[in-house]
């Protein structure tokens, strides 16, 4: 029998961004927060003298733990699913204070107009019949405009160091910080793609670039480059992450409590309110009731797809016959497909790239969203081209040229002469969702506390494989204009397909947003159509996934959601918008 707490106002489950954005903002109204966070305590000291690749980079220790809580994987439906016991290069997740938003990258990016409105400005440039019968794109209920103000908050909290994107859309202000140093290998690539007619920039980055105190009053470090970046909490409190801001803002306003090992199982709720939620202590297996006025999911795209399933709230998303919400529109931007596009070596030119951060690199969006002409590609959507300088970390990066034997005194030898020679291109492809790639609960493996694993149901289509080829040739044009003396582009099989290391951590969906309950499971302010005092924050919400990172975008929404919820709170309840009848035809 669980034991019941003390009412709060509110409960947040998860202290990543989303859930430390909603937890700073509503104990700074005023309303008593407890934020559960199944994982463990810690603060930036913890993070002191752990440059240490082998653990971090390779065994993964920051990352969720795949023994206890993990998720299954299949490409179609009929075929069993399989546990996915090991992290591919990027981790699916990480728990702890501050969650995956400790150990992310940092790159920082807006996304397009295109993106929010994609399905009516797809259908007006090239007609409703391009659009695949399986590919159920629809716009998000929310304008690029209507979005605005949250991107510049968000920017703000987390002082984005940045330079303005010359093909970007409309910005209130510039990032509150300069751009980060400029490396040869950036400077490299800036004047290769200016010299190709494309509009380089320099990469945004939550990876401050010198000392800045947000409005919140947080102060950020400013950025060593000490490369340890990606994968690890930063010892030096320079990389914006919910622990040195929105979490610490909460901390401050005397209204918010952090529970650690807290893991919670249920969202309760008496069909038509949540009543509060049911957590269980990973330590001592005890259980808790913890009642609140209105709880906020924020357990990354994977913990909010799990929660609303095993918590029976909306009707589960069936790939037959196209009814249900909750595990609909899944997407990633998946690992081995259009990523790491070209390996460019140099004969005549050293780089010093085991300096770096996070997000030092440069951009090209000249062919993001509908910057590039879709009349002629067999594909839709677009990508971006970037270099980045995170540090080429001695283990994970032993690059030779293809061809190369994997062993004896060729591959040493060449090991040696390229450590310093070589640089990377590669690009983020949008994702589209499809009708056949969808969450749900699998009905074999359970976790831990016996709960069923989320069961993730995908694969490539086409569209996917032809953008991974466009992005290869692109990245070979720049790395040639570069004076790359040895190119290599990992080819694109016609029939390359997804499988569980594809997933990684850029993974969205199942509880998407839209303005029609038929076709969306929450509403442009992440309130539940169904269930009016619960807001689905995060990834999962977006409907389908833009061609850059999504973090800002997911604070953006954090900040909007924050937003409806005090309006919820000092209203009279009920929803925030009203549903419309979607355009979406499926
Ligand atoms: C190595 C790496 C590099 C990355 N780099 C970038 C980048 O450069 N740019 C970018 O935009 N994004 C990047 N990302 C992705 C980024 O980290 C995520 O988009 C972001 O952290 C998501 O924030 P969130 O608040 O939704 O989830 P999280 O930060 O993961 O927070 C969710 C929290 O919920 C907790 N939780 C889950 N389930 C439960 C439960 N049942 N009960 C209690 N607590 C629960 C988890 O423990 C976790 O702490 C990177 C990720 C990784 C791993
Ligand atoms: S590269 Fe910069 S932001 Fe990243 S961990 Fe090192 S000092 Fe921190």
């Amino acid at each position: 029998m669980a034991e019941k707490l003390d009412k709060v106002d509110v409960v947040v489950v998860g202290s990543g961004w989303a859930g430390g954005i909603a937890a700073a903002e509503l104990s700074k109204a005023g309303y008593k927060v407890v934020c559960l966070e199944r994982g463990k305590e810690r603060s930036t000291k913890d993070f002191v003298g752990s440059k240490d690749e082998l653990r971090y980079t390779k065994r993964h220790e920051l990352a969720q733990d795949l023994t206890k809580q993990t998720m299954t994987f299949r490409n179609n439906v009929g075929e069993d699913a399989i546990p996915m016991r090991k992290h591919n290069g990027y981790p699916i997740y990480d728990e702890g204070t501050g969650g995956t938003s400790v150990h992310w990258s940092g790159w920082s990016y807006r996304w397009l107009p295109f993106d929010f409105e994609i399905r009516s400005k797809i259908i007006e440039k090239y007609g409703e019949e391009r659009i695949p019968k399986d590919m159920i794109v629809q716009d998000w209920g929310v304008t690029y405009d209507d979005m605005e103000p949250y991107y510049d908050k968000w920017e703000k909290t987390a002082g984005i160091s940045g330079e303005v994107n010359p093909l970007g859309p409309p910005r209130s202000d510039e990032y509150p910080n300069p751009p980060m140093k400029e490396s040869p290998a950036i400077r490299l690539f800036a004047d290769a793609t200016k010299k190709l007619g494309y509009h380089p920039f320099r990469m945004p980055a939550a990876t401050v670039s010198q000392q800045y105190v947000n409005p919140d009053g947080e102060t950020i470090n400013a950025c060593v480059f000490c490369a340890f970046c990606s994968m690890y909490g930063c010892d030096f409190a320079a990389k914006a992450d919910p622990i040195v801001t929105v979490l610490k803002t909460a901390q401050k306003t005397g209204n918010f409590e952090i529970r650690n090992n807290a893991h919670v199982k249920r969202i309760l709720h008496d069909g038509k309110k949540a009543t509060g939620v049911l957590y269980v202590d990973p330590l001592t297996l005890e259980e808790f009731e913890q009642p609140a006025d209105l709880v906020v999911s924020a357990a990354f795209f994977s913990g909010n797809n799990r929660l609303m399933m095993l918590s029976g709230i909306g009707e589960q998303y069936n790939p037959e016959t196209g009814k249900g919400v909750i595990g609909k529109n899944f997407t990633s931007h998946y690992t081995g497909i259009g990523g790491n596009a070209a390996t460019a070596y140099f004969e005549d030119k050293k780089f010093n790239t085991f300096a770096g951060a996070g997000a030092l690199g440069c951009v090209i969006d000249d062919f993001n969203g509908d910057h590039i002409d879709n009349t002629d590609t067999d594909f839709l959507h677009g990508f971006n081209i970037s270099i980045f300088q995170d540090g080429a970390a001695a283990i994970a990066n032993n690059r030779v040229p293809q061809g190369t034997p994997y062993w004896g005194k060729e591959f040493k030898e060449k090991s040696v002469h390229y450590a310093h020679r070589y640089l990377n291109i590669g690009g983020m492809q949008g994702t589209m969702p499809y009708t056949h790639n969808y969450l749900d609960l699998d009905p074999t493996y359970k976790d831990v506390y016996g709960d069923p694993l989320l069961r993730i149901t995908a694969k490539f289509t086409d569209q996917e494989r032809n953008m991974a080829k466009m992005i290869a040739e692109k990245c070979a044009e720049i790395a040639e204009e570069m004076g790359a003396d040895i190119i290599d582009t990992p080819p694109v099989a016609d029939d390359v397909e997804m499988t569980s290391s594809s997933v990684n951590t850029h993974a969205a969906g199942g509880v998407i947003m839209g303005v029609d309950p038929e076709t969306s499971a929450v509403n442009t302010y992440s309130q539940v159509w169904g269930m009016e005092n619960v807001f689905v924050v995060g990834g999962s919400s977006f409907p389908h996934f833009g061609n850059s990172n999504p973090t800002e975008t997911i604070g953006a929404f954090a900040y909007r959601a924050a937003e409806g919820m005090i309006k919820y709170l000092k209203g009279d309840g009920g929803l925030l918008v009203e549903s419309k009848t979607s355009k979406e035809t499926v």
